[in-house]
């Protein structure tokens, strides 16, 4: 086995000492010609690896975004069914909710606000704007709140079609920054942010309401004592807790222990103590006599 190698390593010396004898005896005009030849192959095998792995990237690249495109389709399938079946159960309300008067307006994801609509504002507190009809309800509410050592803090109250897309286009950007694929970040935005044209804050009926105390947008604002009170007294002024927990299935929306919407003190008074979202009561429980 040594040998073996011993005589290998005896010819590559052959060979090296042939290629130096060829290169003394060479003319200056071969040498040359040989020292180009070798760094073109040098630059040759040099830019072919480079192209190569480009190739190779960019195939990999075209893999991902049809892996992607994959995730989406079927991604985007199951949205479309879940739609539907919000849809399904929407249809019924649809021949209730056709005349409506003003403060029963029903508007989510499966019911678009009336295209161009834009209530009559008037000013509630610090620029914020509500619905004409509803600024004394809303000013008592708060003022009563007050009187009872409640420190609440309006966030948001009326909001314009545009306005909502501004929201919802950053929403979008935030979790796609963030590495969240386009599809997820699609169906979480909407899912806490309503999507243009389908937002209570464009009708001018709804404020979202917070404390002073804790000034984030999630499910802990229940556990301030504002929240509390809200949620407890909120129908006597016409309000409802509009996205209660545990029905976001009929609502499309997260809990948001902040928003509150304005249906009128009957209505407001019927729904919380039966316990149910606008829908329901619109689908089982509405009467159109009596309050307008
Ligand atoms: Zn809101």
């Amino acid at each position: 086995m040594r040998r073996i190698w011993i005589r290998i390593a005896k010819r590559i010396g052959w060979l090296i000492k042939d290629i130096r004898r060829s290169i003394r005896r060479m003319s200056p005009a071969q040498k040359k010609m040989w020292t180009m030849f070798i760094v073109a192959m040098l630059i040759g095998g040099f830019l072919g690896g480079v192209i190569g792995r480009s190739i190779e990237k960019s195939n990999s690249k075209k893999a991902v975004v049809a892996a992607t495109n994959e995730v989406q389709k079927t991604e985007k399938k199951k949205q479309d069914a879940l739609k539907k079946e919000l849809f399904d159960l929407q249809k019924d309300i649809e021949a209730t909710t056709a005349d409506l008067p003003w403060n029963m307006v029903l508007v989510n994801g499966a019911h678009e606000m009336e295209e161009g609509y834009v209530p009559e504002l008037v000013e509630l507190k610090d620029g914020y704007q509500v619905d004409k009809r509803i600024v004394d309800a809303a000013k008592q509410m708060l003022a009563d709140a007050k009187a009872d050592g409640m420190k609440i803090v309006i966030c948001s109250a009326y909001r314009s079609v545009s306005r909502q897309e501004e929201i919802f286009n950053d929403s979008m950007k935030d979790r796609l920054k963030s590495g969240m694929g386009y599809w997820d970040a699609y169906v979480d935005t909407s899912q806490s942010v309503a999507e243009p044209g389908t937002s209570e804050h464009a009708l001018g009926l709804a404020l979202d309401l917070i404390s002073n105390q804790y000034s984030e947008l999630d499910e802990r604002q229940e556990g301030t004592k504002e929240a509390k009170w809200l949620e407890e007294n909120c129908h006597k002024y016409g309000f409802i807790l509009r996205y209660p927990p545990e029905k976001t299935s009929i609502t499309g929306i997260i809990y948001e222990p902040w928003h509150y919407r304005y249906v009128g003190v009957e209505h407001a008074t019927k729904i919380m103590e039966l316990g149910v979202t606008l829908e329901e009561y619109l689908k089982d429980y509405y009467q159109p006599e009596g309050e307008q």
